[in-house]
């Protein structure tokens, strides 16, 4: 008989009871370091006090009102959002695949009032993940997403990730904008090369076609800039943002320059739940830490540490993985025994990692974990290395 709770997922046989910082223990007592973060989400950490006070004193004043009165908090987050972001405007919404069905609503609103109406394509990625809406599934454009889920949303155009030449060739009369993830995550944590997102901007202004960023996953610090795009030097005209902007409450945003969003105008688009005080009570508080002086420096410190660490980890276990990528605090180790065997070993040793596609082992854990967090991440891995290596490779483990 089918659970009560649909079985959408493959879920480990874990359940977890509470948590502190990069720690979470289950309801038996285990400890566990948290290298998912609920997927890139729990950004300063379970149990953070601040943005705990935060949502306890919102909940106890009012959660909810809707978007047909003002909403003080959701004022204050917007206008710095837009003091820290190359924004003009920001749009609150529940999630990541939310923000991007507005970023795709807001490219073609674009053209279409800017007297191009045939300019309703938007170019995407081999190997990206924008949501499991059926516009944003169209965009991610994964065959093992939209089997079954037919008709595929109309206008999405898909090549392959890094390569300029591909993209050229791809714009025509009917394309309008470009939506491209600066580090592709579910894809299997793979950066854009920093000349890539210039010569894409760069494309965009020649054409005249509209830059969308998915940031869901890279934003909010993750990187070690607020935005991963910030590396590269470059403005989209439009980003989406979500997971870690609510540190683990609901929340998403589409940020945009006013020459994109002044189109949106009353009656466009709209949410019910979007940018509520609760949800905004705990994206101030999130954004009270993440823009702390120092702070986005030592995510990029714990970053660069992570990855040396973890290269090393790799080099003594080359039948286990391969090599490390990623950015600041997002990062992949690529697998050379299966993903699900590797993430296993992690568990056992107590260390939570994720996958991501291209059999890539991810590690992305809270932006807060502390050094010594860091370094029994690393003790954990090369244990978990060691734990499901073939035997008979044994003695050139270190
Ligand atoms: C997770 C993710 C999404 C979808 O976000 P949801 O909140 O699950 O809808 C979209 N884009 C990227 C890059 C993501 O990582």
């Amino acid at each position: 008989m089918i659970p009560a709770l649909m079985p959408t997922y493959n879920r480990a046989d874990l359940a977890f009871e509470r948590g502190e910082g990069a720690w979470l223990w289950t309801d038996d007592g285990r400890r566990f370091l948290d290298f998912g973060s609920g997927i890139a989400t729990a950004s300063i950490g379970h149990n953070n006090p601040h943005l705990v006070k935060a949502i306890a004193e919102q909940a106890a004043k009012v959660m909810h009102t809707s978007n047909l009165y003002r909403i003080p908090q959701a004022e204050k987050l917007a206008a710095r959002l837009v003091a820290a972001t190359f924004a003009d405007s920001v749009f609150f919404c529940n999630s990541g695949a939310e923000a991007n069905e507005g970023m795709i609503k807001m490219i073609r609103r674009y053209n279409s009032e800017t007297g191009h109406p045939e300019r309703m394509r938007i170019i995407c990625f081999e190997g990206a993940f924008h949501g499991r809406t059926l516009a944003t599934l169209a965009a991610t454009g994964n065959e093992k997403y939209l089997a079954g889920f037919g008709p595929v949303v109309e206008g999405f155009d898909h090549v392959p990730f890094n390569n300029m030449n591909a993209v050229r060739n791809a714009i025509g009369p009917n394309t309008g904008g470009i939506i491209v993830e600066p580090v592709q995550g579910e894809g299997g944590v793979r950066p854009a090369d920093l000349r890539f997102l210039r010569d894409l901007r760069a494309a965009c202004d020649e054409h005249g076609l509209l830059l969308g960023l998915d940031e869901v996953q890279s934003g909010m610090g993750r990187t070690g800039k607020l935005f991963a795009h910030e590396w590269a030097g470059i403005e989209p005209d439009v980003m989406s943002a979500a997971k870690g902007i609510g540190g683990g409450f609901p929340l998403g945003a589409i940020l945009a320059k006013e020459k994109a969003a002044k189109y949106l105008v009353p009656g466009t688009h709209g949410t019910t739940f979007g940018g509520n005080p609760l949800a905004c009570a705990a994206g101030n508080a999130v954004l009270d830490v993440i823009l702390a002086p120092g702070f986005l420096e030592s995510v990029d410190r714990k970053g660069r540490y992570l990855w040396n660490e973890f290269s090393k980890v790799a080099a003594d276990f080359p039948q286990v993985f391969s090599d490390v990528r990623g950015a600041g605090l997002l990062l992949g180790i690529k697998c050379v025994l299966p993903q699900g065997e590797v993430q296993a070993a992690c568990i056992a040793e107590g260390l939570l990692a994720i996958t991501a596609g291209d059999n890539v082992l991810r590690l992305a854990p809270p932006l807060v974990l502390t050094d010594d967090d860091c370094a029994e991440a690393v003790r954990m891995l090369r244990r978990a290395a060691q734990r499901c290596q073939p035997s008979g490779a044994k003695a050139a483990a270190k």
